[in-house]
């Protein structure tokens, strides 16, 4: 089966060079794209091949998110917290750790679910998500793996190990990240964060990825408390600490933010392997700081911390923000986009292939060419231009409307689980 892609204006991803051309897309984890002059004959081609008409737009590799939180999904529109939080701790304390608590295996399905489904519209084909559900961990990571997979989307998951909620759930959280891995699923070991994760959680989440030969996916330096708390708790800074426990060593692992890193902490981290993910607006979100990452490492890519699920607004966020800590250029912006399937190819995730493809229906008012793309790419491309998505050579969505699943019916039954989360949380506040 062979998906052709008739009168396109092709944008090579890596070169940016543009070439009127066909594509025949072949399917699967390790489907081919193929740069074609000729369509087969209706005669020639068999009953299962299929041939998209293109018109001359413009079509290119689809996008990656470098971290996501799934878990928020159900989140937009929720009742207001028991009280309006004052700092970035009490923004975890107030909200995230109140919902996330309140999740079961049925809101944690739609939340999935819905993610997916805006991924996919927005063009993104593959998700490196964190996940946190302290009272239903068990199968958790399954559940989103089929969740997105039922979408079309490829995905590198992990659970959000923390000693916050007490030993049982600590241990739960390791048990459900082993079993994942060893069902032989491809992810992360997932940390929350320095400031609640004690030594030993540490050290058996190290010893759980070197056993998986997989990395660490955990959120450093996100505000100055992370700083503070492990300086006061073990007399050092979070990247020394990470260091020292060989969480460093890795090119699979992922520091997630890295606002608050001092001069020594940045050369530790840029002369080591490992991999860091901007998210500018949550953390213009939580008032927390923001950062410039051109001088930190080469290895950095954009995600949206669980804010939305369209990279090209990240992107373009990341953009404005850095024209203030960093002077970062569009050539360089449309790199760091970019950089997450670097990132998934050395971890060897299946899922991201030349088979993943967006059709963007780009009206734009001047010329688009190899040099100018990616000034496009920041002031005009959108992700309203996605007008249809291929994942693993496979058409996920037509024309704007995901086909892969009933849309309609993958909304209502998140508004269903929406609404029990509501009532949960307004029942906690009482
Ligand atoms: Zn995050």
């Amino acid at each position: 089966m062979t998906l052709f892609l008739r009168n396109t204006n092709y944008l090579n991803a890596d070169t940016l060079e543009l070439r009127k051309t066909h594509l025949a897309v072949e399917p699967g984890p390790a489907g081919g794209l193929t740069l074609c002059d000729d369509i087969p004959s209706d005669g020639e081609l068999s009953v299962r091949d299929k041939v998209v008409e293109c018109r001359g737009r413009l079509v290119t590799k689809s996008f990656a998110c470098g971290h996501h939180h799934i878990y928020s999904t159900l989140a937009r529109g929720m009742p207001a917290p028991p009280q309006i939080p004052a700092n970035f701790l009490e923004v975890l304390k107030y909200v995230w750790w109140r919902v996330d608590k309140c999740l079961d295996r049925d809101m944690i399905k739609a939340s999935a679910q819905a993610s997916a489904l805006y991924m996919a519209k927005h063009g993104v084909t593959f998700c490196i998500d964190h996940h946190s559900s302290p009272y239903a961990i068990e199968g958790s990571l399954e559940t989103i793996a089929q969740a997105f997979e039922k979408i079309g989307l490829g995905h590198l998951l992990c659970y959000e190990n923390s000693c916050r909620d007490g030993q049982d759930c600590m241990e739960a959280g390791l048990a459900e990240t082993d079993a994942y891995l060893s069902s032989g699923r491809k992810g992360h070991i997932g940390l929350h964060a320095s400031f609640t994760v004690d030594d030993n959680l540490l050290k058996k989440s190290v010893a759980l990825a070197r056993k998986h030969g997989t990395g660490l996916h955990i959120h450093v330096a996100e505000d100055l408390a992370d700083q503070e708390h492990c300086l006061k708790t073990y007399g050092k800074r979070v990247i020394q600490r990470l260091y020292e426990f060989g969480a460093l060593e890795s090119p699979h692992t992922i520091l997630g933010h890295c606002v608050f890193l001092d001069d020594n902490e940045r050369k530790r981290l840029r002369e080591s392997p490992v991999w860091v993910v901007q998210n500018v607006e949550s953390n213009q979100n939580n008032n927390v700081g923001v950062t410039g990452y051109t001088e930190l490492t080469d290895n950095v890519m954009l995600g949206t911390d669980g804010m939305h699920s369209d990279m090209l607004r990240s992107a373009k966020a990341a953009y404005l923000a850095g024209q203030n800590t960093e002077g970062v250029s569009p050539d360089q912006m449309y790199k760091r986009f970019r950089n997450a399937h670097r990132f998934i190819k050395t971890i060897g995730a299946q899922g991201d292939g030349a088979n993943n493809l967006v059709i963007l229906d780009y009206d734009s008012p001047t010329q688009i060419t190899s040099e100018n793309f990616t000034g496009h790419f920041i002031y005009g491309l959108e992700s309203s231009h996605v007008r249809s998505v291929i994942a693993q050579g496979k058409m996920i969505v037509e024309e704007g409307r995901v086909i892969s699943v009933d849309e309609a019916e993958i909304l209502a039954y998140a508004r269903e689980q929406g609404l029990r989360l509501w009532k949960k949380l307004e029942a906690d506040i009482v």
